[in-house]
């Protein structure tokens, strides 16, 4: 059987679903592909379910924080079954809800997997069908990338497994020092398992402000996890009461899960992208001009598969934009720069522009205001916690080009500092806004106090 369409989406996730409706919002004859579960891995086993996990971690602080504050109550105990259970039941509504926008907007599901049989013809695996579509949209997504094939890597599990292990471990290894690491590294110690986490770098979350990577550090220290770095796990053995992993510096660790989170790869591997003439950059991800236009004219990538930013609001962007300009008639460039982004870590941690290095490498001059405290809300129990605030400021024009928060509610925090940081506010425009108080978010615009002031050589000066 072969059926035409105007696009073809592979990929239910994050960009293909919004592209798909958006498109067929403008007039478009939309087929979508899914192979797992509609709504892609941030709605199924990514953000969502993450931050689900995160919020029930988070309650250990909340009982010692309400004994501060005069409650007493029994002994809190946690059953991870129940949590697994409503989460479970959680994504499964919103996966519907996904399917049911989809089809409101008369987008055509199709449940299976999709490969490119040549650069007009979609052929969907299992029933072998075939369908022409004038436009094709890759949205596949990433897939957690688990390094070099070690001895007993069967026994090593990814985020994907971690959302669905039947009991919580007592004891667990994560490897990696990004932020999925980290995040599930503070899930897990919060709900009471005895963390270590290895990474091969010397410190956690690469990329990020150094301030915030030994800040955030010495957090999850202070909680009790065990952060070994310079060190790579080397091999995974069953032993008697769980996993022994070997670490490259001789140590081993006996534990009961053994979890990598050691980066995520584009999802390209068997879709038919060499049929249809459709190039790869250099990193192995889809290579796409700025409206996502791969080396094929009338096919598209968007998302965790172009490798820009892989974050959700990104990829849904980048579907919307090419809907609009493919079938709207509205040419879309996203602006990839200043994106705020958060850590659900614990504390959370919330950054938007410059770290203060790449501040220092592209700027004259760098106004650094920073600040560090114990929120009010851990003063009670005496709670051995510390927020940490970082604004970066361009010397010349007093543009504030980076903010680093680790503490509560960073994550909110960032998303309305975002705003004014893509209005290009200046550190006056911060000083002129009113403090709300009391409350962590005011330190952000009473910082008076510079911590230093970077100033770039010329280079005749730096010569001599
Ligand atoms: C543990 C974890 C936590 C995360 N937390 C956050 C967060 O807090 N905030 C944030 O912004 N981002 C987060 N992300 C990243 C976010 O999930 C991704 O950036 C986002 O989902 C990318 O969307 P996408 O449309 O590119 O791909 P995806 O959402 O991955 O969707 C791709 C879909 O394509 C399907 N597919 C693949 N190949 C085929 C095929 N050949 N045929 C049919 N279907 C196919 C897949 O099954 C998948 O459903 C997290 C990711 C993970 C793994």
């Amino acid at each position: 059987m072969s059926r035409d369409v105007d696009l073809f989406v592979i990929g239910a996730g994050s960009g293909g679903v919004r592209a798909a409706r958006i498109a067929s919002n403008y007039g478009a004859k939309v087929m979508i592909a899914e192979e797992y579960r509609v709504g892609g891995t941030c709605v199924i086993r990514g953000c969502v379910p993450k931050k689900l996990l995160v919020y029930a971690s988070r309650f250990a602080d909340e009982f010692e924080d309400a004994a501060g504050f005069g409650w007493t109550m029994p002994h809190p105990t946690f059953d991870w079954a129940t949590l697994i259970a409503n989460k479970d039941r959680e994504i499964a509504r919103l996966e519907a809800a996904y399917a049911a926008n989809l089809e409101r907007a008369k987008v055509e599901i199709v449940r299976a997997r999709a490969v490119i049989a040549d650069p007009n013809t979609i052929k969907l695996v299992a029933s072998g069908d075939t369908v022409r579509a004038k436009h094709i949209l890759i949205a596949t997504g990433g897939t957690p990338s688990m390094g070099k094939d070690i001895d007993g890597h069967d026994h090593v599990i990814s985020s994907n497994e971690a959302f669905h292990l039947t009991e919580l471990p007592k004891r667990i290894l994560i490897q990696g020092g990004g932020y999925i690491a980290v995040e599930f590294a503070g899930i897990f110690n919060g709900l009471g398992s005895d963390v270590t986490l290895v990474y091969r770098g010397d410190n956690i979350l690469r990329g990020f402000d150094e301030d915030v990577r030994n800040h955030l550090r010495t957090e999850l220290e202070k909680r009790g996890i065990k952060i070994v770095t310079k060190a790579i796990v080397e091999g995974v053995e069953k032993v008697d009461h769980g996993l022994c992993a070997m670490l490259s510096d001789h140590e081993n660790v006996v534990v009961d899960k053994v979890m990598f989170a050691t980066g995520r790869r584009p999802h390209v591997a068997g879709l038919g992208l060499e049929a249809a003439g459709v190039k790869l950059n250099e990193k192995g991800a889809i290579a796409v001009d700025e409206y996502s236009r791969t080396s094929v004219p009338h096919i598209y990538a968007v998302g965790d598969v172009t490798d820009r930013i892989a974050l959700t609001p990104v990829a849904i962007r980048e579907g919307h934009a090419f809907a609009d300009t493919v079938f709207g008639g509205k040419p879309t460039r996203v602006d990839h720069r200043d994106v705020p982004t958060a850590v659900f870590s614990e504390p959370e941690v919330g950054v938007i522009g410059l770290t203060e290095a790449e501040a220092c490498e592209t700027l004259d001059k760098v106004d650094v205001y920073k600040t560090s405290f114990r929120p009010m809300k851990a003063t009670l129990s005496g709670r051995d916690t510390r927020t940490f605030m970082k604004l970066l400021v361009d010397g010349d024009s007093n543009r504030v080009v980076g903010c680093h928060i680790v503490g509560p509610d960073a994550g909110e925090m960032i998303q309305l500092i975002g705003i004014a940081v893509k209005m290009r506010a200046t550190k006056a425009d911060f000083d002129a806004t009113m403090a709300v108080h009391p409350t962590a978010a005011e330190e952000l615009v009473t910082m008076r106090e510079k911590a230093v002031s970077h100033v770039r050589r010329p280079a005749a000066a730096a010569a001599e």
